[in-house]
């Protein structure tokens, strides 16, 4: 079976729209399948449409989450409630097109076990937000310890193996897309075109997108840490350069007093940016230790559990599932 995860949070426009598309993407590859929503705390209507959705299709699974969690909070609870034998992660607003999934199918059929959803373009270049995009995954490339795909978001495949080994791990900081590559196996890539939002607008504040690429890049580096060790010597260097140039260059009061105060804000202002990145790390490192669980489920709700509240003609479709 295969199953794919989606996070909802306030998308009643799309929900229905949305299923019917998966729906029809994933029956054209012939494998069983679930579709496991994980309602993400919404004030809208998404989750009595979810509700509703499953008393036609038995393979809706809904995850309602105890309150707003978060795109990374929702998706994990997806991953630990998917049951399938592959997972498939993917955003519920139509930019991570459904027509891709029998791709992503296909090649987990030929055997990768892993398998990343590559943009090939971004049909939603109209937002500045979406231009930083590729210069972010430059910088975490260029940061990063290891490969990570360039371009790839959470939209992608993992099998059993891939899934438990994420399910396993106990870090609270996560960038999903990272994690998928550390795991390992055996990997592949599947390119598509990244479109534009259905409906709705987008979900997730800058505050927490800046969170997200700063989970990203401490999460996968700790090149940052080094940065702050060059910095500090370059500040080193330019103390006996300053103290030459004040014992051979006489000037008025008023220029050594500014080359003062200049000289105090550069070294200031380094230390301050050196303990603003070991504040990341601290913060991450608390995070850690507490061990907090990324969600909690407030309750599952399976479309067969509920197969005798429905009437007559519709608990059919329940028979044959
Ligand atoms: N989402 C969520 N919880 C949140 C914010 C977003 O579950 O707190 C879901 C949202 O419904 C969508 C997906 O995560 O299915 C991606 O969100 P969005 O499209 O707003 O992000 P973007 O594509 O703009 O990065
Ligand atoms: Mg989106």
């Amino acid at each position: 079976m295969v199953s794919v995860v989606v996070p909802i949070y306030n998308e009643e426009e799309l929900v229905s729209k949305f299923h019917e598309a998966v729906a029809n993407a994933l029956n054209q590859t012939g494998e069983d399948w679930e579709v496991v929503y994980v309602n993400d705390g919404s004030r809208d209507a998404s989750l009595g449409l979810l509700r509703e959705l499953q008393t036609f299709d038995p393979g809706v699974v809904v995850v309602d989450l105890s309150r707003n969690w978060g795109h990374m909070g929702a998706l994990s609870a997806g991953l630990q409630t998917a049951r399938g034998d592959a997972v498939i992660l993917m955003d519920g607003d139509f930019q991570d097109p459904p027509e891709v999934l029998p791709e992503l199918i296909q090649a987990w059929r030929n055997g990768a076990q892993v398998v990343t959803a590559v943009r090939r373009s971004r049909e939603e270049s109209r937002k500045v937000l979406a231009k930083l995009f590729p210069l972010f995954y430059r910088v975490l490339g260029a940061m990063s310890d290891y490969p990570i795909p360039l371009n790839a978001g959470i939209f992608g495949l993992m099998d059993r193996q891939a899934v438990d080994a994420v399910n396993n791990l106990r870090e609270g900081n996560r960038y999903l897309p990272g994690l998928r590559a550390w795991v390992g196996y055996k990997t592949d890539v599947v390119y598509y075109d990244r479109q534009d939002r259905a409906g709705g607008d987008g979900k997730l504040s800058f505050m927490s997108r800046i969170k997200y690429a700063m989970d990203a890049i401490t999460s996968f580096s700790y090149k940052p840490l080094r940065l702050c060790f060059a910095l500090s010597m370059a500040s080193l260097i330019l103390v006996p350069v300053l103290s030459i140039i004040a014992v051979f260059v006489g000037g008025p009061v008023v220029t050594a007093a500014l080359a003062l105060g200049a000289a105090i804000f550069l070294v200031g202002g380094l230390m301050l940016m050196c303990l603003g990145i070991l504040g990341e790390y601290l913060g991450r490192i608390y995070d850690e230790v507490r061990e907090r669980p990324l969600s909690i489920i407030q309750q599952v709700y399976r479309a067969a559990e509920i197969a005798e509240t429905l009437p007559e003609e519709r608990q059919k479709i329940f028979r044959v599932a």
